[in-house]
């Protein structure tokens, strides 16, 4: 078909139909927006720049790896302040501090535990050392106000709705108007419709998602059968999360790899997700799939891989749809 041939290549991501689903990007820093960031703003969105529709998940670890103590002030703004000017479309989404035992970070200081995966990571740093939090939040807020560009600010690994608002409620203080969380606990998903009572939006981690639903280490190549985002226990928990973001008329997105599978968006746009957010490499083949694909048939391929016995019966069946 002639006519969607353009969206096929470029511009935003549309089913054939043209229903919206936002291509985001993840990245880890400035630098992977393939520009130098800094007070650039009108070269950084010239030319050159990755064709997607915003940041959908800015890791902020890398600022904090190998210290010794946490960066200050003025270097947290400037390294926001570089992404926040140089993101397409001046949408950003700003994921705070994910550490714990797992990524250990010296300075925060944390006991050692036997369980790092189940124990002080992501916003439960912020039972220990909350100053570290919201340090990184006033750096957000400062960054937002010198560029002009106003970011939405998730936490990882959250858990529980009081969770959920205890962090709104920071953020907010501050001045940061769009504030949300990442769905990486299967107590979370099941949950997504009370955490949007505190929250503006969900983006779901389905790396953790699945290591936490399926008890099964993410790093762990043994278990790579269950950590397969096809895996339709998975697939029920985003289907859900959609479910809560369509009745609350807010977004949610899915940030973790199952995004960057091309088939797979398919059954994430068809399970109501607003948003798919990947590296710049695998948003083109994202892209072409979903514009190859009408928001019904989308739907179908959710309907299969909710139904499939397991990831390769749904992968065949799905891909037998087209
Ligand atoms: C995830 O868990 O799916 C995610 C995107 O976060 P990270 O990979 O950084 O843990
Ligand atoms: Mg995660």
């Amino acid at each position: 078909d002639a006519r969607r041939r353009p969206s096929a290549s470029s511009g935003p991501g549309r089913t054939a139909d043209g229903h919206p689903v936002a291509l985001l990007l993840n990245i880890g820093s400035a630098a992977d927006l393939g520009s130098p960031g800094a007070g650039h703003a009108s070269a950084a969105r010239g030319a050159g720049q990755v064709d997607a529709e915003g940041v959908g998940l800015f890791r902020t670890e890398f600022l904090f790896l190998d210290r010794r103590e946490a960066p200050g002030h003025e270097e947290q703004v400037a390294a926001y302040a570089a992404v926040l000017r140089t993101a397409p479309g001046g949408h950003v989404v700003i994921r705070t501090l994910d550490a714990g035992t797992d990524k250990p970070l010296p300075f925060l200081g944390l006991a050692e535990e036997t369980n790092p995966a189940l124990g002080v990571r992501g916003l439960r740093v912020s039972r220990v050392r909350p100053e570290v939090l919201d340090a990184q939040l006033d750096a957000i807020a400062e960054a937002a106000r010198t560029t002009g560009v106003e970011p939405w600010v998730m936490a990882p690994m959250v858990t529980t709705v009081g969770e959920a608002a205890d962090f709104a409620g920071r953020a907010r203080d501050r001045g940061i108007a769009r504030v949300g969380a990442m769905v990486e606990v299967p107590a979370a998903a099941l949950r997504a419709g009370r955490l949007l009572d505190e929250l503006d939006f969900l983006s779901v981690g389905t790396n953790d998602l699945s290591q936490y639903a399926f008890a099964a280490d993410r790093q762990h190549g043994e278990l790579a059968d269950l950590l397969d985002p096809w895996q339709a226990a998975l697939l029920r928990l985003v289907a859900d999360c959609a479910a809560a973001g369509r009745e609350a008329g807010r977004p949610v997105g899915v940030c973790g790899e199952a995004a960057a599978d091309p088939l797979l968006a398919t059954v994430l746009a068809g399970l109501g997700v607003t948003s798919l957010s990947m590296s710049a490499s695998a948003v083109p083949a994202v892209r072409e799939s979903l514009a190859a694909h009408s928001l019904a048939r989308c739907r179908e391929h959710a309907r299969i891989a909710l139904d499939a016995d397991d990831p390769a019966q749904a992968r065949r069946l799905v891909a037998g749809d087209r």
